[in-house]
């Protein structure tokens, strides 16, 4: 029997692993995937997900240094990108661990140039084009064309791969998407003119990958929330691309008693038994990255059977009603995420019900829940 833990993630990494075989089977066979494993592998433990990825993927990308240090030091030997901007104070342990940085301005890679030379060595980058997100990335236009030419003159660099990052991709309008993969080409074929071939171009996200977006056909997709299948939204399309959620968030009963009817539950007592209530303490709460939007609005399973929260979801527990499944005990299972007999509550139902977001509700999941792999 499993150690006792008020609160605890599954994560099962053949549905990881599942995940992926199923993406890599909507891809052109030339083109690579690079697993997205930032901000912790969105919750669910970078390291543990690089590792089971790593067959299936050209290489792995993150956000911070930090993130792509501790993959390195895991023993991680393919391409790392960080995807956002990197600062220069980095740039050192950027080199160190090879990790690529996003660079888009001749400053940035001049910077990096300098440094690389000092040590000896070529560091190579990827180039961000925004060709719609308005976040990172240069313009793609002639300006832009001549700054790369003039980056790649610079000795101590060398231009791996060039990406843009698609807004829309996840809605069933593909207008948007397919505007910014034409502006992207277009830049290629900028680039091209002046002699320079990009050896690694990617575009497609999450959503690009299951609606097979002609951007699948470039060297490389980045591979996001499908990793722990997921849906980017609920307007793609779920019939070609068989994703299964890794997650599971399970927890115990920790107190059982019954209240009359009158008696408010929790702070504020937003919620007053109407009736003679059995009621059901969960040991878990905000403090656990358990939304507290879902106070009266959200629910557990309990021996296979939905248990309604009843009033506020407080930072370390909160009440459900159990009246109706009189058989539950204390110390029964609890099922916050995932499936309990013929029942199931998914992430994304969670994210509607609180009026959150669903890569925000997995990403948000405390440090102090144990991930439990299986
Ligand atoms: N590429 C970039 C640049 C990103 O910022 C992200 C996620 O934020 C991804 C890829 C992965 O997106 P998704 O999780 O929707 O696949």
């Amino acid at each position: 029997m499993r150690p006792y833990n008020r609160v605890y993630a599954t994560v099962n990494l053949d549905a990881v692993a599942d995940n992926m075989k199923e993406m890599a089977g909507n891809l052109p066979s030339g083109t690579g995937m690079i697993g997205v494993v930032k901000a912790d592998g969105y919750g669910h433990g970078a390291v543990p997900v690089a590792m089971t990825v790593d067959p299936y993927v050209r290489g792995f990308a993150v956000a911070t240094v930090e993130e792509g240090v501790i993959l390195r030091r895991h023993g991680v030997g393919k391409m790392i990108l960080i995807l956002g901007v990197t600062h220069p104070d980095q740039y050192g342990e950027l080199i160190r661990y090879q990790i690529r940085p996003t660079v888009f301005t001749l400053r940035q890679a001049e910077r990096l140039s300098e440094l690389a030379c000092r040590e000896g060595v070529r560091a190579k980058l990827h180039l961000a084009v925004d060709t719609g997100m308005s976040r990172i990335g240069m313009e793609p236009d002639e300006a832009s064309a001549d700054m790369v030419l003039s980056m790649s003159r610079l000795p101590g660099i060398e231009i791996e791969g060039m990406f843009t990052h698609f807004a829309r991709a996840d809605e069933r309008d593909k207008e948007s998407a397919r505007a910014q993969l034409a502006a992207y080409l277009n830049f290629s074929e900028m680039l091209k003119r002046r002699g320079i071939e990009i050896p690694l171009k990617h575009c497609s996200n999450s959503a690009g990958i299951v609606e097979g977006l002609p951007s699948n056909s470039l060297d490389l997709v980045r591979a996001g929330i499908s990793i722990y299948g997921l849906y980017p939204s609920d307007e793609v399309d779920r019939e070609t691309v068989h994703l299964t959620p890794a997650m599971e968030l399970k927890s115990r009963i920790s107190y059982i008693k019954t209240i009359r009817p009158g008696t408010p539950v929790s702070y504020g007592g937003t919620f007053v038994a109407g009736r003679p209530t059995r009621i059901a303490t969960i040991p878990v709460g905000y403090g656990d990255g358990y939304p507290r939007s879902l106070s009266s609005r959200g629910s557990v399973l309990i021996r296979g059977r939905r248990a309604p929260i009843l009033g506020r979801v407080c930072m370390d527990q909160f009440m459900v009603d159990v009246t109706d499944i009189p058989e539950a005990e204390e110390e029964d299972e609890v099922t916050l995420i995932g499936r309990d007999g013929g029942e199931q509550i998914s992430v994304e139902e969670l994210a509607r019900l609180g009026g959150g977001f669903h890569y925000e509700l997995i990403c948000d999941l405390g440090k102090r829940v144990p991930r439990v792999y299986l």
